[in-house]
């Protein structure tokens, strides 16, 4: 594996691959989540690039930037052996002194995340345009963890034309269900236990679709009745979406995104479930 940082030397790595690129884009302290994604651009392409980028515009001036998880020696040995090029820019490689140029997605980066994240989304598909246009992938790997970042990326390649394909990937879980995250390195042990609450609150909303309930506000209160046993979690949304759009649903009918964001303590932690 070569690791780069500045552009030169990504675009000559890039020249001197034949046949299929694959892209994992990540933010580091990788764990098996991410490795999930690795594994899967490698048994679909012919190179593997990952480019780790803890990217500032995509943080809020409140949210954890400075104090995001970093390991940068062990995540290169945990991807080496899947990874051909990994690609470590630097904030000044990525947005040079005089940068002025966005990629917005517009009414779907709205509710959810967007809601809770003013700017978050505009900064996750300008770097993911950069990353793109940089590395020039034919398949780029995302996952279903971070639902609407998938569903904005999409949207995103079918508008802008890029000339690739978007695969995600299912959700990579401890054995209790709690979404694997760099972030839970943030929650002490107490904070830990609590945080399968989000995992049995998604459940037991699926149990109740399968028992034929259609209703979406019924979902909610489920997932809300889940929640509130714990006296740790602090929702901050609980969605019932449209799958595609996502915009909040009062009848189920087809394909539906549920979701949610809860506070343990100071982390931030979301999961999601599809139904249909
Ligand atoms: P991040 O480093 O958090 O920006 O994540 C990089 C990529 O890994 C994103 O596409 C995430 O959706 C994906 N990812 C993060 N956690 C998981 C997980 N538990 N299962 C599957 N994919 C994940």
């Amino acid at each position: 594996m070569r690791t780069v940082i500045d552009l030169p030397d990504l675009r000559s790595s890039r020249l001197s691959f034949t046949g299929t690129v694959g892209l994992v884009p990540t933010m580091g302290y990788l764990h098996e989540g991410h490795l999930s994604l690795i594994r899967r651009a490698r048994e679909e392409c012919n190179h593997v690039v990952v480019s780790l980028f803890v990217n500032p515009t995509q943080f809020g001036p409140k949210e954890d930037l400075a104090k995001y998880p970093r390991d940068l020696e062990r995540d290169s040995n945990l991807i080496a052996p899947y990874t051909d090029l990994l690609w470590t820019p630097t904030a000044e490689v990525m947005y040079p002194q005089g940068y002025q140029t966005w990629v917005e997605v517009e009414s779907m980066t709205r509710p959810l995340e967007g809601a809770m994240r003013p700017g978050h989304f505009r900064g996750v598909t300008t770097v993911v345009a950069k990353l793109f246009n940089a590395v020039q992938p034919h398949k780029a790997y995302f996952g279903q963890k971070d639902a609407q970042q998938a569903a904005v990326i999409r949207q995103m390649v079918r508008d802008l034309n890029f000339p690739l394909e978007i695969v995600v990937c299912p959700t990579t879980r401890e054995p209790d269900g709690l979404a694997m995250s760099s972030r839970n390195v943030y929650l002490d042990p107490e904070q830990r236990k609590a945080a399968t609450v989000l995992y049995r609150s998604l459940s037991a909303a699926k149990e109740l679709y399968e028992t034929g309930e259609r209703d979406a506000e019924k979902i909610r209160s489920k997932m809300k009745e889940v929640l509130a046993s714990e006296p740790l979690a602090e929702p901050q949304y609980v969605s019932c979406a449209d799958y595609d759009t996502l915009a909040e649903l009062d009848e189920i009918k087809g394909k539906a995104l549920l979701s949610m964001a809860v506070f343990m303590g100071k982390t931030r932690l979301i999961d999601n479930f599809i139904l249909g």
